[in-house]
């Protein structure tokens, strides 16, 4: 961890250890050190009311949480929002096309933080994507593992898609699909998040064709605890994310690359 993160870490630590909110401070009990916290899950997050584990009471964006055994109520405030390290704010017209709804509002309004007007696709009809796609010019795509090769598919019957940038936003990844994106697509950036998390790894700039290493990004700390990956978002988000176990398993691997940060790949 890079001392800037392990800053931050322990401002956030004494941030909720202050807070009127208990939620982490009644899990924590007398542990203050980052790594002795106990670990978070997404059972404990589920049996707490919304209200009971909100530590920011900012405008933002709520959103359900759709990928768990319950659906859960997760916000972002707009500032919080903004922050997020979706990718590419390089694009003048993207095309936001996920398989979850209240995802695609929510990447929709990442762009609007950033200045840039984005269309929201229909996944279930993906000629009216491909449709809007052509009428508006897109120049990059915002897409999950379920919806980007399918669109890919119909949209090339009409235009050559390696003029358009994909945004993969995901918490799995198959190296054979990103391999091929990579053939057929201006850019291909992986980005690892979870619907509650928000993003927190990036796939390294430096490597070759479809290999898929990842390194937390700048406002996340990733720890490996056996073989699964926990995660800590360095901001005082709405719940906070603090040593969060995220279900997703991974190893660390010893990135040749110079990126000065931890690597790791999915399993
Ligand atoms: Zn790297």
């Amino acid at each position: 961890m890079t001392e800037e993160k392990q800053q931050k870490v322990q401002e956030l630590i004494r941030d909720v250890c202050v807070h009127p909110c208990d939620f982490y401070r009644a899990h924590w009990g007398a542990v203050e050190r980052f790594e002795d916290l106990p670990f978070m899950d997404v059972e404990k997050i589920i049996a707490t009311p919304f209200s009971a584990r909100s530590y920011t009471t900012e405008k933002g964006l709520a959103k359900i949480v759709r990928t768990h055994r319950v659906p859960f109520l997760v916000q972002w405030s707009l500032r919080d929002l903004k922050a997020e390290r979706f990718g590419d704010t390089t694009c003048k017209r993207p095309l936001v096309l996920l398989s979850d709804s209240h995802d695609a509002l929510e990447k929709s309004l990442w762009f609007y933080e950033h200045d840039i007007l984005p269309l929201i696709g229909e996944t279930n009809n993906l000629q009216a994507a491909s449709f809007a796609a052509d009428a508006y010019a897109i120049d990059a795509l915002v897409a999950d593992s379920k919806t980007v090769l399918p669109f890919l598919a119909e949209y090339e019957k009409g235009h050559d898609v390696k003029t358009i940038s994909v945004t993969l936003i995901e918490n799995r990844f198959d190296p054979a699909m990103v391999a091929r994106l990579q053939i057929s697509c201006a850019r291909v950036l992986s980005v690892l998040a979870c619907s509650e998390t928000g993003a927190f790894g990036v796939a390294c700039p430096e490597q070759g064709d479809g290999e898929v290493c990842f390194h937390p990004n700048d406002e996340s700390i990733v720890e490996i605890e056996n073989g699964e990956l926990v995660v800590t978002r360095l901001a005082l988000l709405r719940t906070p994310i603090i040593r969060y176990r995220t279900g997703i398993r991974a190893e660390a691997v010893s990135a040749d690359c110079s990126c000065r940060e931890v690597a790791f790949t999915l399993t």
